[in-house]
């Protein structure tokens, strides 16, 4: 049985039902009506009977008026029969309607009010609104899908809230983050007016931590133009499939000179075949090299770092790790969230906060995962899948 008639053909029994109850009520009402009649009949043939012999015997007798009578008699008396019998009828039927509405109100009538009241709310903004009444068939899976539709909707006002609150600390991370460099700019440069730095050299100093700070609030600037560039759904994020082994064994190259100056050991394994799958490079470029470039910024000389690329699933895994001092513990859960600092970067204006967020974008921008372990050396995973 199709489930979107159920409700039609259960109303239809229901009414069926409903003309068979009426149609043996007016039965039971004819029977009773009959069965009066006949007794009535019965009754009324004695008293006959007696008038007939009456007549037969006495001179006195006027058979033609008493049989008029007695047939107006018995028109009255049939009328009356009826009327009680209609009356009975109406009784019943009255009761039979009484009941059948208060059935079809309870079915129908109360599950339609409910659903009235919970649409009312739902556009009054009151999301957490759930249906809860007795119901079979269509009304019940209104029900569910109108409980389903609420949870959803729940849960979009959750997220929009979410992200007005996320935009908002944002915002607030952005102005605090470029007005602490401004402040001391601005402290420097009017030392500098006042006359106050006398010597050639502290005047050097001066300019070159001027020259600092304009770096990071620049390369401040960039991220947070790279993170929403990345956020904007019209940004256009083209990929090419290359072969990903070429890519990762150019920055390995490219790192293993940064490393060695460093005095850090770098070790990595990329296999010679190819594999080919569709990338953005100039994006997985930022994404990888933010991670080796946090790897020689909070690490000390001595430190091993590993890159490692292999097939994986129906895609390709990085692995980037180095053994050093580890992500510290405070921050470990949000490290990828953006302005997420260690104290070492916030006091030593090492970074902008920018640089994992980033990376987490331009991984799931392709369709991917990256993921942190932390047991002993620090790892970050990247998943690019085979097919976007
Ligand atoms: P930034 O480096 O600009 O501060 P990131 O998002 O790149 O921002 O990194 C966030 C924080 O994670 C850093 O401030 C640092 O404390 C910590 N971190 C990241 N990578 C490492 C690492 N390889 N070793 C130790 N700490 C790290």
């Amino acid at each position: 049985m199709k489930t979107s008639n159920r409700l039609q053909r259960s109303l239809i029994r229901h009414y069926i039902f409903f003309f068979i109850t009426i149609a043996l009520i007016a039965a039971f009402s004819l029977f009773v009506l009959n069965a009066q009649m006949v007794n009535y009949f019965r009754e009324a043939s004695g008293p006959v009977k007696s008038e007939e012999a009456e007549v037969m015997g006495g001179p006195t007798a006027t058979p033609g008026v008493n049989s008029e009578q007695h047939e107006q008699e018995k028109v009255k008396v049939f009328y009356g029969m009826a009327l009680k019998t209609l009356l009975l009828f109406l009784a019943l039927f009255a009761i039979i309607v009484y009941a059948f509405g208060r059935w079809t109100a309870s079915r129908v009538t109360t599950p339609l009010r409910s659903i009235a009241d919970g649409i009312r709310s739902i556009a009054r903004g009151h999301y957490h609104e759930r249906l809860n009444f007795q119901a079979s068939y269509e009304l019940a899976q209104i029900q569910d899908d109108f409980n389903e539709m609420a949870a959803r909707l729940e849960q979009i006002e959750k997220e929009k809230r979410e992200l007005e609150e996320s935009k908002q600390r944002m915002l607030m991370d952005i102005s605090h983050d470029l007005k602490t460099p401004m402040t001391t700019l601005r402290g420097y440069i009017e030392a500098m007016e006042a006359g106050l730095v006398d010597s050639e050299e502290r005047r050097a100093q001066i300019l070159s931590m001027i020259s600092n700070k304009a770096s990071l609030m620049l390369e401040l600037i960039d991220g947070i133009f790279e993170l929403s560039k990345l956020d904007s759904p019209e940004y256009p994020f083209d990929v090419q499939t290359s072969d990903i082994t070429e890519f990762t064994r150019a920055i390995a190259a490219e790192y293993y000179e940064v490393f060695e100056e460093h005095k850090f050991y770098f070790h990595y394994d990329i296999p010679d075949r190819e594999i080919w799958i569709p990338f953005n490079a100039t994006w997985l470029y930022r994404a990888v090299s933010n991670i080796l470039s946090n790897a020689l910024k909070y690490n000390p000389p001595g430190t091993t770092v590993g890159l490692k690329l292999a097939a994986a699933g129906n895609g390709v895994e990085i692995h980037l790790s180095d053994d050093g001092v580890g992500i510290p513990e405070a921050i470990k859960g949000t490290v990828f969230d953006a302005f997420v600092r260690g104290d070492l970067a916030r006091t030593s204006d090492g970074g902008t906060g920018l640089g994992l967020a980033i990376a987490k974008q331009v991984i799931e921008k392709h369709g991917g995962t990256i993921t942190l372990t932390t047991n002993g050396q620090t790892t970050f995973v990247l998943f690019l899948p085979e097919e976007m």
